[in-house]
């Protein structure tokens, strides 16, 4: 009896699993045709800089424009990239993408491209690195690679020598969503990031004054490692009041800007942020 109530049970949930294993496995057919024929964009996202009150850069997002679904979010596309593999020829086409885009900014703006795990595990990323900045003739120092901690729980001795190249090569290095992983502060100590990125998740809840706490305590452990700090997220004038207060560096949030396409972002590198004064760094 409980076999038959068993089989009852499997054939009720059977037609839904067979629902979802077909949907995933012809998103991974769709993906793999848009993969080969570059059928991605980038949406280009405004970095503030409070220290001057200006765009100091854009961060570089995949977006997939799908031929029957709209667009699919990174959420959906970007885990099923890495576990196929897909997201090497992606990230290559990414970053030289962006690349060639940003190198027509203003030569004062940075770039960020975020680079995954599956990338470092496979040679050839700092070959595709050097092959997008000549390419484009973006200057090395306009670049920066975010990564997650992903990246370095792998083999930390190779992945961390990776790193220390693409330093040398002048391109930078940003912690990105910092404080979600399991041991984020170790990660500090295995390599010399030039920024680190904090989640989204600190800067909602910004205005509960043990998570301004830990965020002043992010701001001290950077600055004493030479890193900027970057509020991820910051969507309301009081998010940006808190951070600037607890001394972020730079913000990245809905406030400012969304994601933008390529000529929507060149637009906003003009706009007038009515920022209030910046503060002044050093003495006048
Ligand atoms: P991320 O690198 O942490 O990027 C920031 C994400 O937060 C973006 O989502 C951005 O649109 C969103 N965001 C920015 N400001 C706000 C805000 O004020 N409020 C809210 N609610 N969201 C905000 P998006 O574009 O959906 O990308 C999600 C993630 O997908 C990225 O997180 C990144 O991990 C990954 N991703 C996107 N593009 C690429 C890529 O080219 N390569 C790789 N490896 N990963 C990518
Ligand atoms: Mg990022
Ligand atoms: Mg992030
Ligand atoms: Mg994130």
């Amino acid at each position: 009896r409980a076999k038959a109530e068993g089989r009852n049970v499997y054939r009720f949930f059977e037609p839904g699993m067979d629902a979802a294993f077909i949907a995933r496995n012809q998103l991974e057919a769709d993906l793999q045709v848009a993969a080969r024929e570059r059928g991605f964009a980038l949406a280009y996202q405004p970095i503030v800089s409070l220290e001057t009150g200006r765009v100091g850069g854009f961060e570089a997002l995949m977006r997939w424009p799908h031929p029957t679904r709209g667009m699919v979010s990174p959420a959906e596309f970007i885990p099923l990239a890495e576990e196929t593999g897909l997201i090497v020829q992606m990230g290559d086409w990414a970053l030289r993408e962006a690349c060639a885009e940003a190198a027509a900014w203003p030569s004062d703006l940075r770039l960020a491209v975020n680079v995954s795990a599956v990338q470092f595990e496979r040679a050839g990323l700092e070959r595709s690195v050097v092959e997008a900045l000549e390419s484009s003739g973006l200057a090395p120092s306009r670049l920066e690679l975010e990564i997650t901690e992903s990246v370095l729980m792998q083999d930390a001795v190779g992945v961390v020598s990776a790193l220390m190249r693409l330093r040398a090569l002048g391109v930078r290095i940003a912690l990105d969503d910092f404080g979600t992983g399991y041991s984020s502060l170790s990660y500090l100590r295995r390599f010399p990031f030039n920024k680190i990125k904090i989640d989204r998740s600190f800067i909602t809840e910004i205005e509960d004054p043990e998570v301004a706490e830990i965020v002043r305590a992010i701001v001290g452990l950077g600055q004493r490692s030479g890193a900027s700090i970057t509020a991820e997220g910051v969507e309301t004038a009081r998010q940006l009041e808190a951070v600037r207060a607890l001394g972020c560096t730079e913000v990245q949030g809905f406030h400012f800007s969304g994601p933008l396409a390529p000529a929507a972002a060149r637009d906003f590198i003009a706009t007038d942020l009515a920022l209030p004064r910046p503060r002044r760094i050093g003495r006048a």
